[in-house]
């Protein structure tokens, strides 16, 4: 059995089911398929930069935000050293990825994209006048083009070569632990601080505290290809001796056990090519992350817009190829590609680097922490600020050295 649609969406994360909302507003028949039956869990922290509520302000409620963050600690390596960021307005807002990921799907389907859960995309098949996608049940979709938002290892990234193997992923360990409110606002303050653990214990990654509303999430991640060569130290250590670093600085309940361990992989720099004949893909399937934070909702849900104005275009030129659909590679590396490349540059840069001094300075410098904060949340772009916090820093650090 096949059915006819104009676009293909193939899975319903925050990308898939923003891609599907857009279209549908344009007038497009849109299909979104998921493998998993919804509402579905995924792996996540959960935070979102402020920033996203700004440019889609129609998530700003609590259909889709748990609570917000108006700061935070991050502590050096060592631990010797940490940094308070805050502000008068939220530096994050929460969200519990069953909930929201639901209600962005809900959002679509009532814009009317038609949606079909439980059933995975297994083949795709591209010709000169159609995109063919093939579901585990034996039927298929004819389309016109095909969106792959189905995460980090996605199916059609892989079944139009774009991505090739070998590509770097980060892997984390994290839970969501269920936590009174009061024990929350003892911990985390009412400003709900959330808490990082920058290079804990020499790891490229870095170890993450997001307090919710009534839920803690802990987690810590690491560069893949980093694991295999500590074979004796496995995530799953790391984030034990995580965990009990956690309760000697009294940042989780002493009563608090680790209970579950759930693992999620992300990628950590966008691919080549993002697009071919009949075919875009977005999010993570894309690789579109901030590879210092590890934050990929924002350019998940950027991209699913960005893809929607290219199909637009390509649809009222009736021409799906390519050399049409390169104008969406040129437009999302305008929009938070050049960012993207910077984080990472400034990433592998800083890998092999300890952070103690970077952090001893900040942690005595109002200005300094003001700025890595605007940056992380990404309130300016980072490109504006590196000579701003070059500047800074060297400032900081002559002071100190005079000083000492
Ligand atoms: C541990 C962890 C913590 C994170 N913390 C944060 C954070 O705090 N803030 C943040 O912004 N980002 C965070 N991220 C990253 C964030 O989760 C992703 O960037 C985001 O979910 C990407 O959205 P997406 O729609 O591209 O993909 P996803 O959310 O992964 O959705 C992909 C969908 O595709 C479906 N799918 C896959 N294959 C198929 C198939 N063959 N057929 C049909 N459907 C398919 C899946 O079921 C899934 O629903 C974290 C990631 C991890 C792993």
């Amino acid at each position: 059995m096949s059915k006819k649609t104009d676009v293909c969406i193939v899975g319903a994360g925050p990308a898939g089911s923003t891609a599907a909302k857009f279209l549908v507003e344009k007038g497009f028949k849109v299909n979104l398929i998921d493998k998993e039956k919804f509402p579905r869990d995924k792996p996540c922290g959960g935070g979102l930069p402020y920033q996203i509520l700004k440019r889609y302000p129609y998530i700003d409620n609590e259909n889709f935000v748990d609570s917000y963050s108006y700061g935070g600690y991050a502590y050096s390596s060592s631990l010797n050293h940490k940094i308070l960021v805050k502000d008068k307005e939220p530096i994050l807002a929460m969200t519990l990825r069953k909930k929201f990921d639901k209600n962005l799907v809900d959002l679509a389907v009532e814009k009317g994209a038609d949606f079909v859960d439980g059933k995975a995309v297994v083949n795709l098949e591209i010709t000169n006048d159609k995109a063919m996608v093939f579901l585990n049940d034996g039927t298929s979709i004819s389309c016109d083009i095909v969106i792959g938002a189905d995460g980090v290892f996605s199916k059609i990234a892989e079944k139009t070569d774009l991505r090739k193997r070998g590509e770097e992923i980060a892997i984390c360990i994290y839970n969501e632990y269920e936590v009174d409110e009061k024990t929350i606002d003892e911990i985390a303050g009412k400003e709900h601080f959330v808490s990082i653990l920058s290079r804990f214990q020499s790891i490229y990654g870095y170890g993450w505290v997001f307090p919710k509303n009534k839920h803690l999430n802990i987690g810590i991640g690491e560069v893949g290809y980093r694991l295999k060569n500590r074979p004796k130290k496995n995530l799953i250590d790391l984030y034990k001796d995580f965990f009990s670093t956690l309760k000697k600085l009294k940042i989780i309940p002493e009563k608090l056990e680790i209970n579950k361990y759930h693992g999620g992989s992300l990628p950590i720099v966008p691919l080549k090519q993002t697009y071919c004949n009949r075919t875009i893909l977005i999010g993570d399937a894309a690789g579109f992350i901030n590879p210092f934070s590890g934050e990929g909702i924002y350019y998940a849900m950027v991209s699913g817009e960005i893809a929607s104005t290219v199909i637009e275009k390509a649809s009222k030129s009736e021409n799906f190829d390519a050399n049409l659909l390169s104008l969406y590679q040129k437009l999302w590396m305008k929009d938070f590609g050049k960012d993207i490349y910077s984080f990472y540059n400034l990433a592998k840069n800083q890998r092999n680097k300890p952070n103690e001094n970077i952090f001893k300075v900040a942690s005595k410098d109002d200005v300094l922490s003001d700025l890595f904060l605007k940056i992380m949340i990404g309130r300016l772009p980072l490109r504006q600020y590196k000579w701003k916090v070059f500047r800074r820093y060297t400032i900081g650090y002559l002071k100190q050295a005079f000083r000492s």
